[in-house]
């Protein structure tokens, strides 16, 4: 399913069109000329590249709020190309990708080199800024230059920003330039050398413990922050029962917030630790089926905005040292529609709404306007059979890593095609 280049022509039949933007779905043929969405009842010219939809959701292509694609600096793990090819295997056609590089993303011409280095990859990268210069966690990096360059937002993601004045900084300083906070949440004294979640499980293993407490104090360090400062926090990758209440409490007093969630933290929990697989050693960590259900249940009422992949590529070397000394993270974007949907559609939910949580409502956290799924405009679509029970294997995964504990699961509802006006990447 590698991406290639889009035909000139490209039929899509007989799904139906959902439009996120405006909520409604129509039955009907989906005409792509030069990259763009021809007009109703255009006749098909001869020679068309045919998608056969039928059960099929049409709709707009999937947007990333968080990945780390490594380049600079790690292109052992993951490179922009081979990140976007993930990307366009997954169904995201925008993804934004976290400053935690080596050089730290944290100068404008940094921002402007992942810019200029992505360009014609056929996916759309947004580059976010570190928070702090080096990602030192000291003082403030050059944020207005960099929102200037092209950042959307800013964070030192992969390390939380401990110092409370920093941070309350940084709210203020980017509340100005109307963008978001994303601050990894994380007590580092807490969690310690916690390599999974704390509780029975880990006490039982014998493996070192991350408590909830450590993320649910600083997610309300945080909180509070965000309400004295008036600044735009997101709160990436929540995992706890607890932090999920702290959002759900201060939403409720008109806190301007918002908040992502993972798939593998809906999906997933920590008994996929019982097999010291280092492939399902993330941070933060996979937690209890507690936690697991209040998190999808906070997706599903609106107290959490978006699901995020947190899509984090190590080599298969790094991934084979001992659960203590793996580094923590997992490849995602390739699996998230399946895992994700497979969780929320056994929580009741409607691939729609799983799509909005995919597309209208990450593109809303970072201020990003969908494509209108109109003619003329270019075609920014995805195509997903929310009905086929599917295993998801190593031939599915396009990165350049391999570190992820899904190969081998049953999954729910899979991506059939991604189309941009630059590339098109399909299984029929
Ligand atoms: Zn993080």
């Amino acid at each position: 399913m590698a991406t290639r280049p889009l035909p000139e022509v490209v039929l899509i039949r007989g799904g139906t069109l959902y439009d996120p933007s405006t909520g409604h779905s129509r039955q009907r043929d989906v005409l792509i000329v030069d990259g763009m969405l021809a007009a109703d009842g255009e006749s098909v010219p001869s020679g068309a590249h045919v998608i056969e939809a039928a059960g099929c959701v049409v709709t707009h292509g999937f947007i990333d709020l968080h990945a780390h694609f490594r380049e600079p600096g790690g292109e052992d793990k993951e490179t922009l190309a081979t990140g976007a090819e993930a990307a366009m295997a997954g169904g995201f056609t925008r993804v934004c990708v976290m400053a935690n590089t080596d050089p730290p993303v944290d100068s404008p011409e940094a921002i402007a080199a992942i810019r200029e280095k992505s360009a014609q990859l056929p996916v759309i990268i947004y580059p976010i800024g570190a928070i702090t210069a080096k990602m030192a966690g000291l003082e403030l990096a050059e944020l207005r230059g960099m929102r200037s360059a092209g950042a959307v937002a800013f964070s030192d993601d992969g390390k939380p920003v401990t110092d409370g004045q920093v941070l309350r900084n940084a709210l203020l300083y980017a509340a100005d330039l109307g963008l978001p906070i994303i601050n990894h949440a994380e007590d580092a004294a807490l969690r310690g050398a916690g390599v999974m979640n704390e509780g029975a499980l880990s006490t039982r293993l014998g493996l070192p413990g991350n408590p909830g407490m450590a993320e649910e104090s600083m997610v309300y360090r945080d909180l509070l922050l965000a309400q004295n400062t008036g600044g735009r926090l997101h709160v990436p990758h929540v995992s706890t029962a607890g932090a999920v209440d702290q959002i759900r409490a201060f939403k409720a007093a008109g806190v301007a917030i918002t908040a992502e969630a993972t798939p593998h933290h809906i999906a997933l929990t920590e008994e996929l630790l019982r097999g010291f697989d280092t492939a399902a050693k993330v941070a933060p960590p996979l937690r209890t089926d507690r936690d697991r259900e209040a998190v999808l249940a906070g997706l599903l009422d609106g107290v959490i905005d978006c699901i995020a992949t947190d899509h984090a590529p190590h080599t298969v070397e790094d991934k084979e040292l001992d659960m203590v000394n793996a580094p923590f993270g997992m490849i995602a974007l390739e699996s998230a529609f399946g895992l994700a949907h497979q969780a929320l559609a056994g929580a009741g939910a409607t691939v729609e709404q799983v799509i909005d949580m995919l597309t209208a409502r990450p593109a809303k956290v970072m201020g990003l306007e969908l494509t209108p799924l109109k003619p003329g405009a270019a075609a920014e679509l995805v195509v997903v059979d929310p009905h086929e029970e599917w295993t998801f294997g190593i031939g599915d995964i396009h990165s350049k890593s391999r570190n992820t504990p899904v190969p081998g699961m049953r999954l729910r509802g899979r991506v059939r095609a991604t189309i941009t006006s630059k590339g098109l990447s399909d299984i029929n």
